[in-house]
């Protein structure tokens, strides 16, 4: 396992307009995306807006049975689960309501701890406010291993519960 720590914000500019009018395109996107139609948040229960801790999970988490995993992880550090949106459009394991991004929520906990996460920029507008962003990933050339204040580069299935089983010591 490699642990970097570096400053962030390369690509995310803090600048950028928070709610998109539906005429606007998206800044800090240098794709042409639109926000064509501002919808309601149903959230279901959790509440991602006040959190101080979330753990987002994105592709790299391989199999939905994994989640549980997930679930232990934010049981011992007090931290709401969210995703990246393939994870809840494309893949159903998480509700829609539940995915971070220009189309999806956008939070500012204290702590973001970003699972097998690309970082691409959609993902990132919606966790730019976030305190400190934390990300465990495979691959050192990842977008968010650069958008990060602190990384781990290694498998989240031996990272995270080796981060449970500190955590739950050091309680
Ligand atoms: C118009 C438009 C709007 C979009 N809006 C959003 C949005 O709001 N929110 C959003 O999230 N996306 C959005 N997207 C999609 C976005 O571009 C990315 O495709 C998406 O965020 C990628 O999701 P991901 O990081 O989970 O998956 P991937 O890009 O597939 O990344 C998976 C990551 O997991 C890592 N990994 C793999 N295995 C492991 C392992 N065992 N341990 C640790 N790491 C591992 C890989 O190295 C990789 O970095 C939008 C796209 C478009 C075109």
């Amino acid at each position: 396992l490699t642990m970097a720590w570096r400053s962030r914000g390369r690509r995310i500019d803090p600048d950028a307009q928070r709610t998109p009018t539906p005429t606007q395109a998206v800044e800090g996107l240098p794709l042409p995306v639109t926000c064509v139609e501002p919808k309601d948040v149903v959230t279901e229960g959790h509440d991602l807006a006040s959190a101080a801790r979330v753990i987002g999970v994105g592709r790299g988490l391989r199999s939905e049975e994994d989640l549980a995993l997930v679930d232990d992880l934010a049981r011992v550090l007090g931290a709401e689960v969210a995703c990246s949106r393939p994870v809840a459009e494309d893949l159903g394991w998480l509700p829609k309501d539940r995915y971070l991004g220009v189309s999806g929520r956008r939070i500012a906990p204290r702590l973001y701890l970003a699972l097998g996460i690309s970082g691409q920029l959609q993902h990132m507008i919606g966790v730019r406010e976030a305190g400190t962003i934390v990300a465990i990933n495979t691959d050192p050339m990842a977008p968010m291993i650069e958008d990060s204040d602190f990384s781990i580069i290694g498998d989240l299935k031996a990272v995270v519960p080796a981060l449970i089983r500190e955590l739950t010591r050091a309680r």
